[in-house]
Parts: structure tokens; C-alpha cells; sequence
């Protein structure tokens, strides 16, 4: 869901107007006052897109020549390799060189969640999903924060994030976690994208003003609240500049980077689907832990203008607790929730699949429709060679399983020819569901007449009784055992 800086995108046609990394850039600055000024709108930028948009473009627009190790030095994105290899190693060096004193390390686990709600709380879920509404002084606050974990500007960065919710899992999304989890992690920030991310509208981020004071002092608030702030903090607070620099600085940033960026690429490789799976998003706690909370990835790609990730209280999601708790203290208020009762619905369906998989596997008893209808001399004439009992309007063989009968073979043996339902339901042992799927996949026959009534229920064993069915096989068959022909034939 993030990125390091404003990686322009590569493509054949008609180039984004992707916004500058640096605010210094005079142009931008003018456009922007003059814009402002006029009061004039951006238009949506999908408003003429046409329907067969993805397909179109898909077919249309010819992604660059495929990355080799020839043509890698001319495809990297330095701006962004240089930001992605120079902080970490600026940690290690510090790791090496400056002792880490624990009020460092308390400060930057500290300044960690600070910058990293930025992303996850402002960025991700107030500005590219929109779902809670930001008093200004909060929007100021994670606008600060978020430019401290550098990862580009708002707008940039929701521009991306939108284009991989609308089309994940495609060409058009800039983070397709389908070429790999390493592409989905930093692959695609420092090779220069195959493709223009797919069209989203970012029109209404662009008439805020907060999002503009952003952007217009992008590069000064990266310095001041990816380095200056942590080293501040540390040196005026405890006389460690260095420790503040190099840990709540550096390190720290290396951390946010990875625990953000594991969200486009953990979070769609690692774990379950509990609410859909036709796409890469999953649900794991690991990833919610890395991620401060936005590891329930595949409930979010369902109700994505959702405040939350997790929807239980005991599973982990410090963003949506932040959330909460700026609700309560009056600075956030319109937290968007779905419907429990669509969520639900999401659940129910996915667990419906998997019990359906369940039930693919098992061999049922056969479907009445493909037994022979025997009429009760024939059975008892046919009884007088093998072993039959009729129970329930079905009439079983039960040779095989004489000997294994838990109650002693006397018992089958004196119901052979003979109708043993009562014996069977109750009438000598009120048998298990167990013994009556078992007994079902004896059938070899339905005996003509049917069975009395109040017994229809009886007729279909246990296991058969409450079934997954597609829609478009609700009504078929297997619903009923009575016996409806006439016919005679020979038990199979
Ligand atoms: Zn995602
Ligand atoms: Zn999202």
C-alpha cells in the first residue's frame, strides 16, 4: 500500500500528472495558488473512462519491454533505490557506532507507531479510503506524521493505493501481488512500472487544503519529521543527538518502510480468506502485528471505506483503536462501518465453500431415482437368497455387515425379509445417526408403497438431511425416498 517517493510512471501514452517529489518546484507552486484561487474543480479523472476500461487498455496500451539484466541499470528507479538501501545502512552504521541508550529506544518504538499511523490512520484510511471524517488539527497531525515515514506525498501515495484496490490483482494495479511477493514488497518502487497504474480519481484530495500544504512542503517536512524531529526529541530530551539520529531516525524509518510495504505484499500472500477468495488479499494476525493493525487485508479489500481492519475486539489493530480514540476526544467523527449483516454474509459464504469441498469428497447414499422399485413379494422372494431388510422403505443388504453389528448378528438376522423400521427407530434401539448414514449406504433397493407416514423425515439419513447445494441445483432430486413407480426390477 506504499511507497517510498513519487516514482513517475513509465508509460507509452499520455503521462500522469504525477506530482513532484519536490514542493520547491515553482510551476506546481503557481498552478496550484492559481487553481485555488479560480475555485476551479479538478475534474474526476475516471468520469469518461469507458466501460470496457481494463480490457481496453489491457489490449491497447503496450506495457514497456519486459526488465533483463541487460537493461536493469537503465529500468531502476535510483531515486527510490537510493532511499530504500541509503537508510538502512545509515542504521547499521549506527547500529555499529553509537551506543543505544534505552530511552532511544523506548523514543523510537514510540516515534515507529507516530509515523506509521500517518500512513496507516491518514494516508490508508482517512484519505484513500475515506472512511472517517478529520477534524483540521488531526489532518494537520497525520499529514506531519506521515511525510515522517516518507513514503511520498498523500496524494501521490492514495492515487496508487486506490488504483490497486479498483484493479488488484491486474496489469493496472501498481502493486500486483500476481508478479511476486518481492515485486508487491519494493519490486515495483525500484524498477521503473511496466505499466501507468490504472486510472483513480483523486479530485477530492486535490481541493483539500491540508493535502495541499502538504505537498507544496513535501521535501522540507520529510527532512524535519524523518530526522529532525527523532533527533531533537533526543538530544534537547536526554542529550542523545546522535542515538536520536541514527535509531529514531534511520532505523525507525527502515522499519516503518518494510511494516508498511508488508501490507501489499504479506498481506496478500499470507494467510486465510474468510470473507472472499477470487483475490490475493489475506487475513493473518503476523501481518496485523507488522502492519500496526492492517493485516486483516482480505476483510479490508471487501469494506474498504470500513475504519477497521479487524472487526473483533480481541484481534490486533492499534489503528482502528487510534481511530476510536480520536472519535471519543472529538477529533475524528463519521467512522464508516459496513453492515454486519453484509459482513456476515461474506463469512457465511466462504465457510459454505469450504464445507461444500467438505461434502465433494464423501460418497453418499445413492439418490432414490437410481434404485429399482421392488414390491414386497419380490423382496421377500429375493430375502430368501441374500440378506435383505427392508427399514424405512428402502431395503438394504446388509451380507457384509452381518458380523460387525453391535448389538450380535441375531438381531439382523431375525429382521432378514421382514419390515424392521420400529426395531430400527427406537422400537428395540433408537439407533445413532451414524449407524443410520451407514446403514443408507447399504440400499439397494425402494420398496413399492413407500413407507408409512411420519416416516418421510426418517428416510433420509442424518447426514444427507441439511445439504450445500448452488443455487441452480436447489429443487433437484434426492429429496424424497417414496417410492413413485410401478415398475419392477431387479435389486443391483
Ligand atoms: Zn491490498
Ligand atoms: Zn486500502
Amino acid at each position: 500500500m506504499s511507497t517510498v517517493v513519487e516514482a513517475r510512471p513509465a508509460s507509452p501514452s499520455k503521462a500522469h500528472s504525477t506530482p513532484p517529489i519536490s514542493p520547491s518546484s515553482t510551476l506546481t507552486s503557481v498552478k496550484i495558488v492559481k487553481e485555488e484561487k479560480a475555485g476551479k474543480e479538478e475534474e474526476p479523472a475516471d468520469m469518461d473512462i469507458p466501460d470496457n476500461y481494463v480490457a481496453w487498455t489491457l489490449k491497447n496500451q503496450k506495457p514497456l519491454p519486459p526488465v533483463t539484466w541487460e537493461n536493469l541499470f537503465r529500468e531502476l528507479n535510483y531515486l527510490s533505490l537510493s532511499i530504500l538501501t541509503i537508510t538502512p545502512a545509515i542504521a547499521i552504521i549506527g547500529a555499529f557506532t553509537v551506543k543505544l541508550r534505552w530511552e532511544t529506544a523506548a523514543w523510537s518504538v514510540i516515534y515507529y507507531f507516530i509515523t506509521g499511523l500517518g500512513i496507516t490512520a491518514g494516508y490508508h484510511r482517512l484519505w484513500a479510503h475515506r472512511s472517517y471524517n478529520a477534524s483540521k488539527p488531526l489532518q494537520y497531525a497525520l499529514a506531519m506524521a506521515g511525510a515522517g515515514a516518507v513514503e511520498g506525498s498523500i496524494k501521490w501515495w492514495s492515487r496508487g493505493h486506490r488504483a490497486h484496490h479498483r484493479y488488484t490483482d491486474t496489469e493496472l494495479d501498481p502493486y500486483n501481488a500476481h508478479r511476486g511477493f518481492w515485486y508487491s514488497h519494493i519490486g515495483w518502487m525500484i524498477i521503473k512500472p511496466r505499466r501507468k497504474p490504472g486510472v483513480a480519481d483523486v479530485s477530492d484530495l486535490s481541493r483539500n487544503e491540508v493535502i495541499r500544504w502538504q505537498h507544496r512542503w513535501y521535501l522540507h517536512l520529510i527532512i524535519s519529521m524523518g530526522f529532525l524531529v527523532p533527533m531533537f526529541v533526543a538530544g534537547l530530551g536526554w542529550g542523545d543527538w546522535a542515538g536520536g539520529f541514527f535509531y529514531a531516525g534511520a532505523a525507525r524509518l527502515c522499519f516503518v518502510h518494510h511494516s508498511t510495504f508488508c501490507v501489499n505484499s504479506l498481506a496478500h500472500w499470507l494467510g486465510e480468506a474468510p470473507f472472499d477468495d477470487k483475490h490475493t488479499p489475506r487475513d493473518h494476525v503476523i501481518t496485523a502485528l507488522a502492519t500496526i493493525g492492517e493485516g486483516y487485508h482480505n476483510f479490508h479489500h471487501q469494506f474498504p471505506m470500513d475504519y477497521r481492519n479487524a472487526i473483533r475486539w480481541y484481534q490486533y489493530d492499534p489503528t482502528k483503536w487510534f481511530i476510536w480514540a480520536c472519535e471519543k476526544a472529538g477529533l475524528a467523527s463519521h467512522l464508516k462501518v459496513f453492515p454486519d449483516n453484509e459482513v456476515r454474509k461474506g463469512q457465511l459464504t466462504m465457510q459454505l465453500k469450504r464445507l461444500r469441498e467438505t461434502q465433494e469428497v464423501l460418497t453418499f447414499a445413492p439418490d432414490v431415482n437410481e434404485l429399482p422399485v421392488i414390491s414386497w413379494e419380490s423382496y421377500q422372494e429375493q430375502a430368501s437368497k441374500r440378506s435383505l431388510v427392508a427399514i424405512g422403505g428402502f431395503i438394504h443388504d446388509v451380507s457384509a455387515f452381518m458380523d460387525e453389528h453391535p448389538g450380535g448378528r441375531h438381531l439382523v438376522a431375525k429382521n432378514i425379509g421382514k419390515d424392521a423400521t420400529t426395531a430400527f427407530f427406537g422400537g428395540v434401539y433408537d439407533h445413532s445417526n451414524a449407524a443410520h448414514n451407514w446403514l443408507s449406504m447399504m440400499r439397494v433397493g425402494v420398496l413399492h408403497g413407500g413407507t408409512q407416514h411420519g416416516l418421510e423425515d426418517k428416510n433420509v439419513p442424518p447426514s444427507q438431511r441439511l445439504r450445500i447445494a448452488r443455487y441452480n441445483e436447489i429443487g433437484s432430486g434426492n429429496a424424497s425416498s417414496t417410492a413413485w413407480s410401478d415398475g419392477e426390477g431387479l435389486l443391483g
